[in-house]
């Protein structure tokens, strides 16, 4: 599905169109490719007086080889991205260090650059005075994601205050946000801390070694998943309803996985999946629940049978498979379950009742999971897609889809490849300190703001 509209304003007519008429003008986003660099420009490190983590951070930018500006040129600089220890401010008196870092910057960020503010998850803080000021960061970054334009992302990351090996703990994510791979990802508060993580040998192939499970990898979100992660040195196994059978296997051919056909909401595919995992590779380091459908109606005009299958596709298969492979002990420490969730499970939607039940339920399923499996060295996440570019999104009708397409800071779509870089980015063994999240993949959409 390509956005015409898009492509269009890149022309010179369209440049030309946009500025007489003021229209949406979405930017060519930065996406990865293996090799890049991670930045395309400087990065600017500040921090409020006092913070913990400027030490660690400055050493993860150093080892991805990012460049660290000097704040004390007197030479006008662009940066590809701005970073700011905000762990220091423990007063709402003190945010005003904040303006004086961004405010003589505000313009000096390269397209598609990046913006991350560090800070202490405000339940932790010592004080309410400290809580406040740690709460209000997130107002000033999902400012930023829509202001600056251009591409660029602002993101939050509160870092736990008792997090040991702050440096191994931070840097996937660290690394995933200044990079293409996040593209798609703005305007999201992300909580790091509790889990064990572990770098790579080789951050071009993060995923070395694991066998992953992709539900749904015939088409769609799907099968950029089963590419992005084969591509990160992920062994796939690619797993889809029979009727896809031949999508499944052309996509398992081209990245040397295996498929697996099954129809997930069949009373026996827990087991049959556990016992195909069990044989062919032993364990699942990361099961990624991607398989989902849509049966919409308004509520009134819903028979049951639309209802039950969207609850038992999108929902109860998942917490069914994760019961028997946990119970059968085939996920071992530094496990990773990766549910899909959707912006329509946390803003709802007209016609969606069944759907946003099942997605918001997915949310549940992370909040419910992530402390119990902690213990056992597992991370549980969610990410929730906005507007992508999918044969689902291709058959809204198009004034409801160019609206769907518009309202987000990036005034885009985002591609299938940006929901799979982020679920790459959770799976990683380095980011095994990230648990509990639901990040949105949405260009920071509107809707469920
Ligand atoms: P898609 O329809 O293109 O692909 C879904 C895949 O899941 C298909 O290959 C389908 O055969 C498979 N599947 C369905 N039922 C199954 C079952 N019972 N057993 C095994 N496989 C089954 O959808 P997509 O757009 O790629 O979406 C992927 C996920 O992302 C879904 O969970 C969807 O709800 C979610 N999502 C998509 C968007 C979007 O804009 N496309 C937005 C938000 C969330």
């Amino acid at each position: 599905m390509t956005d015409r509209y898009a492509s269009f304003v890149q022309s010179a007519a369209g440049r030309a169109l946009v500025k007489r008429l003021g229209l949406p003008d979405p930017p060519r986003l930065r996406r990865h490719h293996p090799g890049d660099p991670l930045l395309p420009g400087p990065a600017l490190l500040g921090a409020a007086s006092g913070g913990r983590l400027t030490e660690p951070v400055a050493k993860i930018l150093t080892a991805a080889g990012v460049e660290l500006a000097d704040p004390a040129s007197a030479d006008p600089q662009r940066y590809g991205a701005l970073l700011f220890d905000a762990t220091g401010i423990t007063d709402s008196t003190e945010l005003r260090q904040l303006y004086d870092f961004f405010h003589p910057q505000a313009r000096a960020v390269l397209p598609s650059g990046r913006v991350i503010v560090l800070g202490t998850p405000p339940q932790e803080c010592a004080t309410p005075r400290e809580a406040t000021a740690q709460r209000a960061l997130e107002g000033l970054v999902r400012s930023i994601g829509k202001e600056f334009g251009r591409g660029t992302t602002a993101q939050l990351v509160y870092v736990t205050r008792t997090q040991s090996d702050i440096r191994t703990s931070l840097e996937s994510t660290i690394r995933f946000l200044l990079s293409g791979r996040s593209a798609y990802v703005s305007g999201q508060v992300i909580r790091v801390g509790g889990g064990a993580a572990s770098a790579p040998a080789d951050w071009d192939r993060p995923l070395d070694g694991q066998v992953v499970l992709v539900t749904g990898a015939a088409r769609g979100i799907g099968a950029a998943l089963a590419t992005v992660l084969a591509r990160d040195g992920a062994r796939v196994v690619a797993l889809d309803i029979p009727a896809a059978g031949d999508a499944l296997a052309a996509v398992a051919n081209d990245i040397g996985g295996t498929a697996v056909q099954l129809d997930l909401t069949a009373p026996d595919a827990p087991t049959r999946l556990a016992e195909h995992l069990a044989s062919r590779h032993g364990r699942v380091d990361v099961v990624v629940h991607n398989a989902g459908i849509t049966r919409d109606k308004t509520l009134g005009r819903m028979d049951a049978d639309r209802w039950d299958q969207v609850i038992d596709v999108n929902l109860s298969s998942q917490e069914r498979i994760n019961d028997v492979l946990l119970e059968r002990e085939l996920m071992p420490a530094g496990g990773r379950i990766i549910s899909v969730s959707s912006i329509a499970g946390i803003a709802g939607n007209r016609g969606q009742t069944n759907y946003a039940t099942s997605k918001a339920g997915v949310i549940g399923l992370v909040d419910s999971l992530a402390p119990a499996l902690r213990e056992r060295g597992i991370s549980v996440n969610a990410v929730a897609p906005g507007f992508i570019e999918t044969r689902l999104t291709a058959r809204i009708p198009l004034v409801v889809r160019e609206a769907g397409r518009r309202m987000n800071s990036l005034a885009q779509g985002g591609l299938p490849v940006d929901v799979a870089e982020t679920i790459g980015w959770l799976a990683w063994p380095a980011s095994g300190a990230v648990s509990g999240n639901v990040v949105r993949v949405c260009g920071q959409s509107l809707l469920g703001a």
